[in-house]
């Protein structure tokens, strides 16, 4: 599991260019399973980036969440961008995952 929490840290902590959400989880997804028990397994796959401080802290890991915590992608951890004007909002991954625009 090191390997596994690292990369969790690293999200939780924000640090630039780590791999993908999508792919990395399916790469690891057995390990995780075995790793983690069910109950966490199924709170990182649903919860994903709310579900990481739980699974830390749970094991004594210290981390510094990142202010980038609060305005990230959910499946490539890059910083979503946003617009608003008079009316609404543009909001978009830099990397392609969504783009939505929202009215007020
Ligand atoms: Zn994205």
């Amino acid at each position: 599991m090191e390997p596994q929490l690292a990369y969790l840290k690293s999200v939780i902590e924000g640090l630039p260019g780590i791999e993908r959400w999508k792919a990395w989880f399916e790469r690891n997804d057995g390990g995780l399973q075995r790793g983690l028990g069910r109950t966490r397994y199924l709170d990182l796959k649903v919860n994903r980036i709310e579900a990481i401080p739980r699974i830390l802290t749970a094991r004594d890991i210290k981390f510094v969440r990142s202010d980038r915590y609060a305005n990230v992608c959910r499946d490539c951890f890059g910083e979503v961008r946003r617009e608003t004007y008079p009316g609404g909002g543009h909001y978009w991954c830099p990397n392609g995952c969504f783009d939505v625009e929202v009215e007020q």
